[in-house]
């Protein structure tokens, strides 16, 4: 049987929540309420309570702003355009304006009501608000705006004052319950099931698949047993996994029981991607469609996951595609924009590593622990230059992790994602645990100068590059052995220009093999002799087990090497002694600014 119910009903729920803040009551009312709904709209109620009509990750905005909504209210009071702005400015929220407004008219109507005019109030409907906020968010192209304003305006002439308050700020996304998806979780779990035991296992559904909607509807269609049996389906996210954070190797190591795999942890944006056949969708952490701003992203997925269809998970990473390199976060957030995806593709180019395999051709995999998910990942990836696995290593004492640490973080990651080996790591999805621990530096810090290094050998190019260098091994000058010791590799701030020249340049200065004064643990493809000084600036000056400046100085086993360099200028007038020494890093390491940083 097809039954209605009242928009008034909901009201009433939202007006009792408003005026508490425990979440028991909140709790109980919504219990109140969802045993009254009809089981063919408990999916508008649960959306309605949580001040949307779908899942965040179909993207559908109601895209009205204040100013919309405001020229609605008037078409539906007849006041004026000026005087609902006043209304609005006085009361500060256009909920409240459009209550007060159309009280007063109301009042006028039913005068004439009671004078003997034919007047009859069709109740709103839970149905027709859903429907017409559907609508509302569906109109787009030409004529949109119009479309909005009339659609919102009829609503608003049907509705009763209270009711007008908050279909406009859930239309304005200002309803703002304050309640928790936890709350409305143990709500649906008490009204169907009798006792908020089954939470557990709503929330695990939950989590497979984020609409509380259609998590409602099996509830109430099929039953707890329909629930546990939701699965991940390719095209809806997955709430991700995430980790947990310790400070010392030696705490991570305990906790995952002495060993475990070592991943770099990459200073990007994490994706999930869901691919069937040729389509491809990804979503961010927040289970935000990004697709349009990757579509970059979107092809390496297509080419290089051999599976008909997969979810699968990585870290999309800003990089120099002539050298490889990493490139800083901040890059990366050039390419969250609308407009010239192009330019922005070809200015900030990406690489993807991928660390997780959710689901692979009708597998789902996320019960499986994590040893076996990296070989269906490895299985169904192919690697090329700008899609491979996150770099790993097996850790099995705190000395390695700690080196694999200074590495990662050298090679211009954020630190290391540290992951259980045990049979029991399945991908906890929607769940911070220590399955995952993250190790990474407490603050970030900045070069006060810039510095002055010798170039002592050249890494050959690639792509753009390919025929010059792709980078230059560079150094610090070392006045107490006259020696001089590594410091970075640097890649960028050199114009299409300045690169094709420094083969001619360097020439003069090739050697067969490494210069007895340089002390290098990295190997470079060509040697030079110690003669030109270059200004670089970087990010920071960070511990490194690749570079030998001031090895062992600051700590056993590790030199300095400055992150995120950039040529500058040449520096002619400097001979190779006149470079900034090694004691001179070692004191800019020290004076460096300690910023917090975030996560
Ligand atoms: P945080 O944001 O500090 O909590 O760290 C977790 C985030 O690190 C994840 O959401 C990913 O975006 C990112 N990440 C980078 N590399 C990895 C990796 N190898 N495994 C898992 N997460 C990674």
């Amino acid at each position: 049987m097809w039954e209605s119910m009242e928009y008034s009903v909901l009201v009433d729920v939202y007006e009792k929540i408003e005026k508490t803040t425990k979440r028991t009551e909140m709790t109980a009312y919504l219990v109140m309420l969802f045993k009254k709904v009809p089981p063919d709209i408990i999916d508008k109620v649960v959306y309605l309570t949580q001040g949307k009509i779908c899942p965040d990750y179909v993207g559908l905005e109601f895209g009205v702003a204040e100013k919309l909504a405001m020229r609605a209210i008037a078409l539906a009071t007849g006041v004026n355009a000026r005087e609902v702005e006043r209304e609005v400015k006085r009361l500060g929220d256009v909920g409240l304006a459009a209550e007060r407004l159309l009280s007063s008219k109301k009042r006028t109507v039913s005068l004439f009501a009671f004078m003997g005019e034919e007047f009859k109030e069709r109740p709103l409907t839970i149905e027709r608000v859903y429907d017409t906020l559907v609508k509302i968010a569906k109109a787009t192209g030409e004529g949109a705006q119009d479309t909005k304003v009339s659609l919102l305006a009829s609503l608003l002439k049907d509705a009763k004052p209270k009711e007008a308050r908050y279909i406009l700020r859930t239309i304005l996304g200002r309803l703002r319950l304050g309640i928790a998806d936890m709350t409305i979780m143990d709500a649906l779990a008490i009204a169907f099931t009798g006792t908020k035991a089954a939470r557990e296992v709503i929330e695990r559904a939950y989590n497979l698949r984020p609409d509380m909607g259609y998590i409602a509807k099996v509830l109430v269609t099929e039953g707890l047993e329909g629930v546990k049996k939701i699965k991940i389906t390719v095209g809806v996210p997955i709430k991700p996994m995430l980790a947990e954070r310790l400070r010392t190797p030696e705490e991570i190591l305990r906790k995952l029981g002495g060993k475990c795999i070592a991943e770099y942890k990459y200073d990007g944006m994490r994706v999930q991607a869901h691919k069937s056949g040729n389509r491809v969708i990804l979503y961010s952490r927040r289970l935000e469609n990004v697709t349009q701003y990757f579509p970059d992203a979107c092809q390496l997925i297509r080419d290089h996951i051999k599976a008909k269809e997969a979810i699968v998970e990585g870290e999309v990473v800003a990089i120099d595609p002539d050298t490889g390199d990493l490139r800083p976060f901040q890059e990366l957030m050039h390419r969250r924009r609308k407009y010239e995806i192009e330019k922005a593709m070809e200015e900030y180019p990406v690489s993807i590593f991928m660390f997780d395999c959710l689901y692979v051709d009708g597998e789902d995999l996320t019960l499986k622990p994590y040893t076996e998910r990296r070989k269906y990942l490895m299985d169904i990836l192919e690697e090329s230059d700008r899609i491979k696995l996150a770099h790993y290593k097996l850790i099995s004492s705190p000395r390695e992790l700690e080196e694999f640490f200074e590495q990662a973080i050298a090679e211009g990651c954020e630190g290391i994602m540290c992951k259980s080996l045990m049979p029991n790591a399945v991908y906890q999805s929607g769940v911070r645990g220590f399955l995952w621990i993250k190790y990474k530096r407490d603050y970030k810090a900045e070069l006060a100068d810039t510095v002055d290094l010798v170039a002592v050998g050249a890494f050959w190019g690639k792509g753009k590059r390919a025929g010059t260098y792709g980078a230059l091994l560079m150094a610090a000058y070392d006045p107490e052995s006259d020696v001089f010791r590594t410091v970075c590799k640097v890649g960028s701030g050199f114009t299409d220009e300045d690169l094709e020249k420094l083969p001619k340049m360097f020439e003069p200065y090739i050697i067969p093999h490494k210069h007895p004064r340089v002390d290098s643990k990295l190997e470079a493809d060509i040697w030079f002799v110690p003669a030109i000084v270059m200004e670089v600036t970087g990010a920071e000056i960070t511990l490194s087990p690749l570079h030998t400046c001031a090895w062992g100085i600051v700590k056993e086993g590790a030199g300095l090497a400055i992150r995120f360099p950039r040529f500058l200028r040449y520096r002619p007038d400097k001979r190779p002694e006149d470079a900034t020494t090694v004691q001179e890093i070692v004191d800019l390491y020290k004076k460096q600014r300690k910023i917090t940083m975030r996560g």
